[in-house]
């Protein structure tokens, strides 16, 4: 087989650089001469496939690791060290200047010989990056989260919370439906002003599930651990009437009878460390599997529900910073340890203060 060269990219990218940052900027597509005329009338296609050769890759490997930390086989990836060498793109045809395209969204290098173009009718949409869309979204940034919260599309929230969370497991599954629920009840609203608080009382997958899902983070201190090892949350707005939900004691054999081939494998990994390709890759299959299908389990064989009172702590005051006289840095006033008339961060004055780590706060 010989593929013929019609053309010729133009770009700044000698070396390969993140795809991201690639497909960002704009490139130019010199099509030769003689190939010119097919060109006829492309300006009618919005969004154009590139299709080039990978010029700089060597060689190919079956197996391999993609931009986004993955381990896959090569067909399952865009690498560009792959057998045939031929790399394709969706990009946006931005003008044609005779027989230069110009385009944005290319992520070949710069001088990779194009094969072919063809043209898509299948265009995502520019309406996701509308400015409208955009303002919406300054306005509100949780807009999107509260319409699934209401319209209870847990798969959506979980799909999202996974952002976060790294991965799709029954915890974090457990965390989207208990928060999405006490939303619902206590209709919550959060943007991030410690008016809705999150008290939860352990630390692990369901945590990021409710992080997400109520708007009451770590990072905006509408987020309150309790190191008891339950899983349990409240949820409650500042007049202190809350919603507990807590996990009930039957709830995991009631989890294990609805998805068996899930801890047939976890006792395989977990249990007898078998960390073979093949376990692993059932493990993570079976574990999203598992996932979604504990979002739609009976609620009321999981959860026990219950209305509470909280004492609800003040807001968070904001502090003066000073800087620790060892290293230089600012530092909460409230974190100061004054020794010997000065002023020192905790680790500067010997401490290691409260840490809290996988293993709670210690
Ligand atoms: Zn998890
Ligand atoms: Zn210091």
């Amino acid at each position: 087989m010989n593929l013929p060269q019609i053309g010729i990219v133009r770009n700044g990218f000698q070396v390969p650089e993140n795809p991201e940052i690639m497909k960002a900027q704009e490139s130019i597509i010199e099509v030769f001469d003689e190939f010119a005329g097919g060109l006829f009338k492309i300006e009618l296609s919005d969004y154009i496939e590139i299709y080039f050769q990978f010029h700089k890759a060597d060689g190919y490997r079956l197996k391999t690791h993609t931009f986004t930390g993955e381990y896959k086989g090569v067909f399952s990836t865009r690498s560009p060290r792959r057998p045939s060498g031929i790399g394709s793109t969706m990009v946006k045809l931005v003008k044609r200047d005779g027989n230069k395209l110009t385009v944005s969204g290319l992520d070949a290098l710069d001088g990779s010989p194009v094969v072919d173009i063809k043209p898509v009718y299948i265009p995502f949409s520019d309406e996701e990056l509308s400015e409208h869309n955009i303002d919406n979204r300054k306005m509100n940034p949780r807009k999107e989260v509260m319409s699934n919260i209401w319209a209870n599309k847990m798969d959506l929230l979980m799909l999202n919370a996974a952002q976060i969370h790294g991965h799709f497991c029954p915890g974090l599954a457990m965390g989207v439906m208990m928060a999405t629920k006490a939303m619902q009840m206590i209709r919550g609203q959060s943007d991030g002003m410690e008016d809705l608080l999150a008290i939860v009382e352990t630390n692990n997958c369901v945590s990021d599930g409710i992080q997400f899902v109520t708007g009451c983070t770590f990072g905006n201190n509408a987020l309150i651990f309790k190191d008891w090892g339950k899983t349990a949350f409240t949820l409650t707005k500042r007049d202190g009437r809350g919603i507990r939900i807590s996990s009930r004691a039957d709830a995991k054999a009631y989890m294990r009878m609805t998805n068996p081939l899930f801890s047939g494998s976890y006792k395989k990994v977990v249990g007898e460390q078998d960390h073979s390709d093949e376990e692993i890759a059932r493990f993570k299959k079976l574990g999203v599997e598992k996932a979604f299908v504990t979002l739609h389990l009976d609620f009321e064989k999981l959860y026990n529900i219950e209305e509470v009172n909280v004492e609800v702590p003040p807001y968070a005051p904001s502090h003066e910073s000073f800087v620790c006289g060892k290293c230089g840095e600012p530092v909460m006033a409230t974190r100061i340890v004054n020794t010997e008339g000065q002023q020192f961060c905790i680790p500067c004055s010997g401490g290691e203060g409260k840490i809290l780590t996988g293993n709670g706060i210690h």
